[in-house]
């Protein structure tokens, strides 16, 4: 590493016992006690190379504008493809049942395999890069493994995904038009992140996996950055954050961090963690006060059905700091939400992301959202992921006869709609 670099970037400490490690040689998950390590940055040296002003006039649109608060030594040279830099798309005094409210939709739907998991990815890649590594791993429900399996095939590395038998078609379509080795495993979603750990270290790959891969939470992170500096260094009130793994919501939780450390911005925005009914383990924990403890999850949001949340710990955290809480929806209100939002906003969601929405919908019946209030749904990923779950709630009209009555006689028993 340059010393511009060495300086900036301080090591790794753990969220369990608070060892501390330097940042080379990389390792992914403490020796010590095996909890999951965060990127340690030296904020004074940042602040004196870095301003807001700097930040004003780079180019890009894409995460690469936040480099300074990432752990690699330099960006990639071509930042065409651009993973992040997605519209923070708004709906100002926003009359609700509830009063005026600001609302906001990141539409991290616009990323390049159309999922936030791009973020990670650009970072991981570049990462694994800068380590001299060509082959990357991931284990994934889809959205990781889609979008490893999309930036390989742009930076020319080569892709390895392990895939649970229950993930959606089109999202292993989507692996397999990038030209990924896909390796189907006869389990769930946690039995294909054990193995994919196994078989990065008996390769010697870089191992693209959520909940021990430190590197991959910065790049998550950079979407929280990236809404700081969407309102202009205003703080939202509360954003309500789709969480599986707790990866999302871990990273966005560190970027307003880093931002306070800064001097950016002086306060938090209550961060909450949304569950899927079938996949609770993080909000159970927060609403019981205890440790987190695995749930066999079953739910139609495949991207946060998780058992074990592999961040969870972090998640927490990042709920009780800011002082927001967790909340749960069920497959139908996730399948209601995912259609109001695209009826009402023109974001099209899959459904984690919906439930996002869902979420805050649930939140503001149950009267914890105030008129006044701020609020940004996290859209992370795209509805064309996952049709089917999207055909629930709507219905494909039949042939109607070609005829101009024929057609007004369908569009009046279905303009009300
Ligand atoms: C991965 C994913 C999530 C959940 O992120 P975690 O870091 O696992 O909590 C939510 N929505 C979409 C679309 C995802 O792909
Ligand atoms: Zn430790």
């Amino acid at each position: 590493m340059n010393k511009e670099n060495t300086k900036r970037i301080l090591g790794y400490k753990c969220v369990g016992c608070g060892e501390e490690y330097p940042f080379e040689p990389f390792i992914y998950q403490c020796p010590k006690c095996k909890s999951n390590l965060d990127v340690q940055y030296n904020y004074e040296l940042i602040k004196e190379i870095w301003s807001v002003d700097d930040l004003k006039q780079f180019p890009y649109q894409s995460l690469w504008r936040y480099h300074p608060l990432l752990p690699v030594e330099n960006p990639p040279e071509n930042l065409s493809m651009r993973s992040g830099g997605t519209p923070l798309i708004s709906f100002p005094n926003l009359l609700t049942d509830i009063g005026k409210i600001n609302l906001y939709i990141k539409d991290d739907t616009r990323n390049p395999s159309g999922s936030l998991k791009d973020r990670a990815t650009e970072v991981g890649i570049r990462h694994a890069d800068e380590l001299g590594k060509n082959t990357i791993v991931a284990a994934s429900t889809g959205n990781a493994a889609a979008s490893l399996a999309a930036l390989a095939a742009y930076y020319e590395k080569k892709a390895v995904i392990l895939a649970p038998a229950s993930a959606p078609p089109a999202k292993l379509t989507q692996i397999l038009q990038y030209g990924a080795i896909l390796y189907m495993v006869d389990g769930t979603y946690d039995d294909a992140f054990d193995l994919s750990i196994l078989v990065a270290e008996a390769n010697g790959w870089y191992s693209r996996s959520t909940g021990i891969n430190p590197v991959l939470a910065e790049g998550k992170k950079t979407v929280g950055l990236e809404i700081a500096e969407q309102l202009n260094w205003q703080v939202p009130n509360k954003i309500f954050v789709p969480t599986g793994d707790g990866c999302i919501i871990a990273g966005i939780y560190k970027a307003f961090l880093d931002l306070v450390r800064l001097g950016w911005i002086s306060k938090l925005p209550q961060l909450i963690a949304v569950q899927a009914e079938g996949s609770p383990a993080i909000v159970n924990a927060l609403n019981s006060g205890k440790p987190m403890v695995p749930v066999q999850s079953k739910t139609i949001a495949d991207s946060i059905s998780v058992d074990l949340p592999r961040d969870g710990e972090k998640a927490i955290q990042a709920v009780q700091k800011t002082k927001g809480f967790g909340i749960t929806v069920s497959d139908d209100e996730i399948l209601v939400a995912q259609h109001r939002l695209a009826r009402n906003t023109g974001v099209f969601t899959e459904p984690a992301a919906a439930a996002a929405f869902a979420g805050f919908l649930k939140a503001m019946k149950r009267g914890t959202i105030h008129a006044g209030d701020s609020i940004v749904i996290l859209a992370s990923g795209t509805g064309l992921k996952d049709v089917p779950a999207a055909q629930e709630k709507i219905e494909i009209p039949k042939a109607q006869p070609k005829t101009l009555e024929g057609f007004l006689t369908f569009y009046n028993k279905n303009k009300q709609k």
